[in-house]
């Protein structure tokens, strides 16, 4: 038989939004010290726009859009979203491209046109040596002040444009890490995105520590560090990248509104994709575990 208080605990779940897949990662929740945030559709609504573009002068703001919109084609990165939407709403004709190649945590490749073409964040230009001209540093630099991740265009072993492309936060994460600190629990963010990028959200939401530019196979690896301290971890994700984070971690909690792979690893299910009920499944699983032991 269930135990009349799971047996609650299940139902006030449902009532409050969430799906409880596995029991034991709501009877957990009360015990947490950390919860691990991904940010990208996660703290960030995951609805991305190219807001800035500069251009090297061999090239317009509309010719590097269609470029990147037609190796971004095959990616179905938020980024690459972005960059098509954005190319389809001034009208290019966004070409077929070749030999499309993902590189997981960098960005895109492949051949538009006969052009080998390239486009990615910081990281992708650090793993090919690429010098990064003056010009595109320093708006690489103001885009990452305001937040916005940087994304290059680059030919071969030119850089030909840098993208301003920006992910705004959901107004529930404020209260949702506030509310977290308030029952005692640390925040952490985890993230594939740049230092500079990663820093601002973080500052802007006040949360404790900052993992940026984790690629996606370390992720699970950051969630046992923090087990390793001792600490008791929760992971909060949506993407196919966060599943072994979300099944390593002691409480895994899945965005509703995420990929299917993330849902399955997840423990709990945020229904309404708030996560502001992080804190509510915390204070949930005290109330409803409290006398059991
Ligand atoms: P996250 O979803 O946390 O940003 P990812 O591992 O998906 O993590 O991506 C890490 C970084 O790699 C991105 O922030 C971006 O700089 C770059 N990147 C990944 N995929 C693409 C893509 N399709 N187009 C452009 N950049 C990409
Ligand atoms: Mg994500």
């Amino acid at each position: 038989a269930i135990p009349l208080v799971i047996a609650i605990s299940t139902t006030l779940g449902a009532r409050n939004g969430l799906l409880v897949r596995d029991r034991r990662g709501l009877e957990e929740a009360r015990n947490l010290d950390i919860v691990v945030f991904d940010k990208t559709g996660t703290l960030t609504m995951g609805e991305h726009r190219v807001v800035q573009t500069v251009t090297d002068k061999s090239i317009g703001n509309e010719e590097a859009l269609r470029l990147a919109a037609a190796v971004e084609r095959d990616s179905e990165h938020p980024i690459a979203r972005a960059l098509q939407k954005s190319a389809e709403a001034i009208g290019v004709e966004i070409p077929r491209s070749q030999n499309f190649r993902a590189i997981p945590g960098q960005g895109v490749q492949a051949q538009v046109e006969g052009r080998e073409i390239q486009v990615g964040g910081p990281s992708l230009l650090k793993n090919n040596n690429l010098n990064i001209p003056k010009e595109f540093n320093e708006a690489a630099i103001h885009f990452g002040e305001s937040g916005q991740a940087a994304i290059y265009l680059v030919e071969g072993e030119k850089i030909l444009a840098v993208f301003a492309i920006a992910d705004a936060i959901r107004p529930e994460s404020y209260e949702a890490i506030h509310n977290l600190h308030q029952l005692g629990i640390q925040s952490a963010m985890l993230t594939g995105d740049s230092e500079a990028v990663a820093e601002t959200v973080a500052k802007e939401l006040d949360i404790n520590l900052v993992f940026a530019q984790v690629l996606p196979e370390d992720k699970a690896k950051k969630v046992q560090d923090l087990q390793k301290q001792g600490k008791r971890v929760a992971m909060v994700g949506d993407g196919v990248n966060d599943a072994p984070a979300l099944v390593t971690a002691d409480v895994g909690i899945a965005i509703g509104a995420g990929t299917d792979v993330a849902v399955e690893a997840g423990d709990v299910v945020l229904v309404r994709s708030d996560p502001r009920d992080v804190p509510r499944i915390v204070t949930l699983s005290k109330a409803s575990y409290r006398k059991m032991n």
